[in-house]
Formats: C-alpha cells, sequence, structure tokens
C-alpha cells in the first residue's frame, strides 16, 4: 500500500487488476452451465471490462441446491452465535484489507467516484458485516408470562435459504445490508448483483469463504434480467430480499404469490422531499446539502433529496445559493480522487434520465445543466441539472435516479406537507427550520421512513432501520429490525405438570 494513493495509484490499479466474472456456486468460481456470458461495461469510458456468467435455471438450481445442503447440515446456522460471530469479524476485516482492489472494482463498473467507494462504499460494507456480526451473540429470545404450568418461550430462527437480489447504484453495500444480518442469523444465501454492477459481489463471495463462511452458505449467481426472476419463482427459497425499482419490486412479490409464498423484503424508489422553511438555520450549509442531496452518487440514489421544497419569501435567494453549489459538482474522472461526480452507470440509464431532462424543457424552467458531457470519451457523463416546476410536473412526480433537481415553491408549511406527502412513494423526508415545535410537528406529519431536520443523508450509522412507507417498500434494512426479515419466530410451550 502507497501512502500518496493519487489519480496515478489508482489507474495503476485498475490496469493490473485481475477481474473475475464467474458465478460462486458451493463454494467455486464456475462458469454459467450454458457457457454464456453477458459483457460487464464500465462507464467511464464504455469498454469491456470482462465477460460475466449468465446464469439461468440450471445455475439458479445448483445455487439453491447448494445453500439448501449447506443450511440442512448445521455447519453455519447450527454454529453457536458466538462463532459465527467470529467468522462475521474476520469477513469484516478481509473485505478492510482488500479495500483498494474492491474499490477500483466498484469505481470501474458502476462509474462511482473513488472518493466515495473508498470513503463510503466498501468500509460501509465491512461495518455492516461487522456490526451484524457483533450483534448476533448478544440478542435473544424472550420468555412469556405464562400459566405456572407452563414455560413459554419465544426464539428467533433462521428462515433458511433467502435469496438477495440488489441494484447497481451502491452494489457492495445494498448487498451487504441484507447479506449481512441474513449470514448472522444463520441463513444460507444466493445474491444476485445487479447486470450493470455484479464484480464486487462475485469477489466478495471469495473473501467470506477466506474467512470460513462455509462453501455452500453465500453463492453469487449474476445474470442480466431473467435471474433475478427465477430466483423469485423458486420452490426452494424460503425468502427474497430485494432492493431495486418499484415496478420490479412488485413482480417479485407476484412471483412469491405464484409460488411457494417465500418472505417478500422490498427496499424500493423514492421521490424525496427537502422543505426549507423561511426560518432555515442556516441557508448556506442548506444549500450545499440540497446540492449534495442530488447530486451525490450523480444522484443515482434512492433517498436522493430530488424535490427542494422553498417557501416563496427565501426562493430566489436560495435558488441562487443552490445553483453555485450545483456548479461544484462538474463530472471528473471516476478514478481521480479529486473527482466529487462520476458516470451514469450505463447508456440506458443516460438516456433514461436524458427523456426525462427533455420531459423538463418542455413543461417546466431549466435552471442550469441538462446536456451530455463527454468527460472521458466512449464515457456516459451528465451536468448537474436544475428545474424549476410545478408540482404536478412529470419530473416533480417520477423517480428520475439522476442529477436532475425539482425546486417546487410553497407558500405555507402546511402547502409544504401536503406536496411533501403527494406521491406514491415515502422512503426520506428532510425539513429545515430553527424551531423546534415545528420540526417535531413537520417530522410526524412526512410520510416517510427517515425524516432528516436541518441535515440530509445522515444516518450511515448501522443503528438507524432504513426503508419505505408506501410503495417504497415494506421491512426494514440496517439495525436489529433487520434480523426480523431474515429469522421466523417460534413459540415453545412445555408443560409442566
Ligand atoms: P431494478 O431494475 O428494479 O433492478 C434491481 C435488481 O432486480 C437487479 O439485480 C435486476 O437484475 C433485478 N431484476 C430485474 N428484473 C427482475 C425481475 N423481473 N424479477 C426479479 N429481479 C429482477 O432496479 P435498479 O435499476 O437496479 O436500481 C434502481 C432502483 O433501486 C431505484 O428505483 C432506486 O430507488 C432503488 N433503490 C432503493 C433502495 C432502498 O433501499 N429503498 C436503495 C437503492 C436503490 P438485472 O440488472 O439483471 O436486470
Ligand atoms: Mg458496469
Amino acid at each position: 500500500m502507497t501512502t500518496n494513493k493519487d489519480f496515478a495509484y489508482w489507474q495503476r490499479l485498475a490496469t493490473d487488476l485481475q477481474i473475475e466474472g464467474r458465478a460462486f456456486i458451493d463454494g467455486q468460481y464456475v462458469a454459467a452451465a450454458s457457457g454464456k456470458t453477458f459483457p460487464c461495461i464500465s462507464p467511464i469510458d464504455g469498454r469491456v471490462l470482462t465477460q460475466v456468467a449468465e446464469c439461468d435455471a440450471a445455475d439458479v438450481d445448483a445455487a439453491v441446491a447448494a445453500a439448501r445442503r449447506s443450511f440442512e447440515s448445521g455447519e453455519w446456522a447450527g454454529l453457536n452465535p458466538r462463532q459465527r460471530k467470529k467468522v462475521m469479524t474476520r469477513f469484516a476485516g478481509l473485505l478492510r484489507q482488500n479495500m483498494d482492489e474492491l474499490a477500483v472494482l466498484e469505481t470501474l463498473d458502476a462509474g462511482k467516484p473513488i472518493g466515495d467507494t473508498t470513503s463510503v462504499d466498501v468500509p460501509g460494507a465491512a461495518y455492516c458485516v461487522e456490526w451484524f456480526g457483533e450483534a448476533i451473540d448478544k440478542v435473544g429470545g424472550e420468555v412469556v408470562p405464562a400459566d405456572h404450568h407452563l414455560v413459554g418461550l419465544v426464539t428467533r430462527e433462521p428462515i433458511g435459504v433467502v435469496a438477495c437480489v440488489v441494484p447497481w447504484n451502491f452494489p457492495i453495500l445494498m448487498a451487504a445490508w441484507k447479506f449481512a444480518p441474513a449470514l448472522a442469523a444463520g441463513n444460507s444465501v444466493i445474491l444476485k448483483p445487479s447486470e450493470k454492477s455484479p464484480l464486487t459481489a462475485i469477489r466478495v463471495a471469495q473473501l467470506a469463504l477466506e474467512a470460513g463462511i462455509p462453501a455452500g452458505v453465500f453463492n453469487i449467481v449474476p445474470g442480466a434480467g431473467n435471474t433475478g426472476r427465477l430466483l423469485a419463482l423458486h420452490m426452494d427459497v424460503d425468502c427474497i430480499a430485494f432492493t431495486g425499482s418499484t415496478a420490479v419490486g412488485k413482480q417479485i412479490m407476484q412471483c412469491a404469490g405464484q409460488s411457494n409464498l417465500k418472505r417478500a423484503w422490498l427496499e424500493l424508489g423514492g421521490k424525496s422531499p427537502n422543505i426549507i422553511l423561511p426560518d432555515c438555520p442556516d441557508l448556506d450549509r442548506a444549500a450545499a446539502t440540497a446540492a449534495g442531496a442530488i447530486f451525490y452518487n450523480m444522484g443515482e440514489m434512492c433517498t436522493a433529496g430530488s424535490r427542494l421544497l422553498v417557501h416563496r419569501s427565501i426562493k430566489d435567494a436560495f435558488v441562487a445559493k443552490v445553483l453555485e453549489q450545483a456548479a461544484k459538482w462538474v463530472p471528473g474522472h471516476p478514478l481521480d480522487p479529486n473527482t466529487g461526480m462520476g458516470a451514469i452507470v450505463d447508456h440506458i440509464q443516460l438516456d433514461r434520465v436524458l427523456g426525462y431532462v427533455e420531459a423538463g424543457r418542455s413543461e417546466s424552467k431549466l435552471l442550469t445543466g441538462g446536456s451530455r458531457l463527454e468527460t472521458i470519451k466512449g464515457g456516459y457523463y451528465l451536468e448537474p441539472t436544475v428545474f424549476e416546476v410545478e408540482a404536478h410536473h412529470k419530473i416533480a412526480r417520477e423517480e428520475i435516479f439522476g442529477p436532475v433537481l425539482s425546486v417546487i415553491t410553497f407558500d405555507d408549511v402546511d402547502e409544504a406537507i401536503k406536496i411533501a406527502n403527494d406521491s406514491d412513494y415515502g422512503l426520506a423526508a428532510a425539513v429545515w427550520t430553527s424551531n423546534l415545535t415545528t420540526a417535531h410537528d413537520v417530522s410526524r406529519k412526512l410520510r416517510a421512513g427517515t425524516v432528516w431536520v436541518n441535515c440530509y443523508d445522515e444516518g450511515g450509522d448501522m443503528n438507524f432501520p432504513f426503508g419505505g412507507y408506501k410503495q417504497s417498500g415494506n421491512g426494514r434494512d440496517k439495525s436489529l429490525h433487520a434480523l426480523e426479515k431474515y429469522t421466523e419466530l417460534k413459540s415453545t410451550l412445555v408443560r409442566l405438570r
């Protein structure tokens, strides 16, 4: 490890990288049974990084069989929780030891700035694995206050075979939010990464094995399109934990209903409001935060503060500050540690976002940005973009998942709450005020799984449950509550006499 991790260091690492693209089933890297692959493309410059196994029914069956066998054997599920803790801690340590390699893989694959993958994605995944490992030997069951002739116990047991289907915006981190609690609780896991960003998941499986997670307990089945559906329909998968779009989330639930009624947990999209009241304690900080809330990670954030609601009395002054901040989010080379904004994940997503920009141009008022950039030849880059909109405009209602901010003006706090809640989504929301009563009143009225007051996107802390109201999903990732998703509750009644 060098101490000076400059642009050249990361470029060298990227060039030297050996990239694995095969599936990981029952403790081994294997090609798809069909031999089929799909190209894994870097959005930095559009080049093919490697070919990745395209898993279909035969591979999914093999992974499920390995997971079932390992679960039934009890070699993981039956371990003393302290032993599982030790292995999970070792696993977290290996993620940290391999931080640079994992961060470069993530940056190459998803276009995320290296400064983010080294400070958020990979360390966040290691922290998550460690946190659930540390927790698992500390959570017990209940002794129920039953009749004297009974002893009543309520315990939690692993569900069995858990499938995790995850998106591309935080590939390793969203995966860890699922596989860490699922593994800690004693389940056997099959992880299906997004076809747009499968590389870190593929690498992480080997580190899990190296840490001591037995073969078959953690499997990776990359695929394009159909692989997740096969898992959702599988009769021997007991639970599917999904993060992704609301449209696919609905299909996952239908697949669960069509097959074996597997538990289906959904973390879905958002269109989160960020409300600036006239008594906002610090307009400069609020403007910088509002820009970060939509431009961080190229706006490819489920919690993106994509609707900025500003009180009319401060609107002009505040929007001017936001535009000043937006100008700082110029895309750069994702491997350059000074880059704040990287590449959009692929040409499909870029076109989707540009489609929304077009809709915005015809209906709303463009304040800045809106154009594709050739930051690096062949890559997918977009200017930070801000529109002034009416709350009913298309770009103010639909999740764009790109660096496009909609500014909406309101006249009083009740109107702001009404606009904020007038959405199919309910993932996150924020309010800025100096008044404690207003802060609590508004927070209570906002229909969202997370509410921030005088901040945005705080909460890297694993103690906070994360998930949505309404069509943003069900269940929660992170915190001890996440263990509820991966365990069955059992009542045991013992008659004494
Ligand atoms: P997506 O298109 O729904 O895909 C998510 C995953 O599902 C991918 O692995 C995808 O595989 C797979 N998939 C696609 N079609 C499927 C089907 N019919 N059945 C089963 N699986 C299927 O979402 P995305 O574009 O990757 O991610 C962006 C979305 O994720 C946004 O809506 C964002 O808000 C949401 N998100 C939510 C959270 C949260 O915690 N609430 C966090 C991050 C992102 P392929 O790639 O192979 O098609
Ligand atoms: Mg990619």
